[in-house]
């Protein structure tokens, strides 16, 4: 079966001047990914180690330079998911993890549970070997003064944050590997001024990622309460598994988002076919293509 990478590094009103910087992510997530891909690794590896690239970027909405919570903390979620044997790994409200996805895996691989939040979940991932950090570790001052800034308006002058032009940098992947195995995988600082402990779509299953080697591997970004009220991905993988191409059921699932709960964000699709799908109903979205005929990256409707 030949090998192919999807990647996204999150869907909104991108500006001119952040293009550059989040293709490169996206291209180096790929590289990496691809590498993987490319010695016969498997999906859930590639994805794996395409997202701690995306994690380390501080241009995306993952580990390090994420979004600060209400409380000027980084909270972290992260899920992967093997569409061979169903297993998944997720993570939620983690505060000391750099690269949360590495824990999610942890889960997978390691544990009959599927889901560990905040410390908990920090001490699962301890006990596996993981190094723990210091929030002050995941924080740039980027994101002090965004979170600064948005604070000094008064509660009824702050700006839409769910509103496109915000942006949403949430990262993932979906691969499929020579055995004809797909995974999934999201990784996200979840929105400016959370509330803490507040959970996005991302890292639940069903919702911000999911895979099954019978239907598809999806993996979203946006806007996550609308996401998860339709438990998106899910419903995209479904559809695939009742005959629509991945580039038709991801254009139905971001329209589903916005007829049926006015939400907005993005999808990557795959099958086990090696077809993909890629939609956004945001101005931009960040994503790339690796395989052994495509090696392509966007920011534009693919
Ligand atoms: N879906 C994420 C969340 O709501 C945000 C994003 O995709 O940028 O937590």
């Amino acid at each position: 079966m030949p090998p192919i990478l999807v990647v996204h590094g999150g869907a909104w009103a991108m500006p001119d001047d952040m293009v550059d910087a989040h293709k490169n992510g996206v291209r180096q997530a790929l590289a990496t990914g691809w590498t993987v891909l490319q010695r016969g690794g498997s999906a859930l590896d590639a994805v794996e180690e395409a997202i701690v690239v995306l994690e380390d970027d501080e241009t995306f909405d993952a580990g390090r330079g994420s979004f600060l919570n209400r409380d000027g903390k980084v909270q972290l979620d992260a899920l992967v998911m093997d569409g061979a044997t169903l297993r998944a790994g997720g993570v939620g409200c983690v505060e000391r993890l750099k690269n949360p996805i590495r824990a999610a895996r942890k889960i997978l691989s390691d544990s009959p549970h599927v889901y560990f939040v905040a410390e908990g979940a920090e001490r699962f991932a301890q006990e596996q070997g993981i190094a723990l950090c210091k929030n002050e570790d995941l924080i740039i001052p980027r994101e002090v003064a965004r979170l600064q800034e948005y604070q000094s308006h008064g509660t009824d002058r702050k700006p839409d944050l769910f509103a496109p032009a915000i942006s949403h940098d949430t990262v993932g992947a979906v691969a499929l590997d020579n055995k004809g195995n797909i995974a999934a995988g999201t990784s996200t600082g979840g929105t400016l001024d959370k509330a803490p402990g507040r959970l996005g779509d991302s890292s639940l299953i069903g919702c911000g990622c999911y895979a099954d080697n019978d239907t598809a591997a999806a993996s979203t970004t946006g806007w996550g309460e609308p996401i998860m009220k339709l438990v998106l991905a899910k419903w995209t993988a479904d559809r695939v598994g009742a005959g629509h191409p991945p580039d038709e059921a991801a254009s139905d699932a971001i329209h589903y988002l916005k007829n049926r709960v006015n939400g907005h964000g993005g999808i990557i699709v795959l099958n086990r076919k090696g077809d993909f799908g890629i939609f956004h109903n945001t101005p931009r979205m960040a994503w790339g293509v690796r395989s052994g005929i495509l090696d392509v990256v966007g920011v534009e409707k693919h």
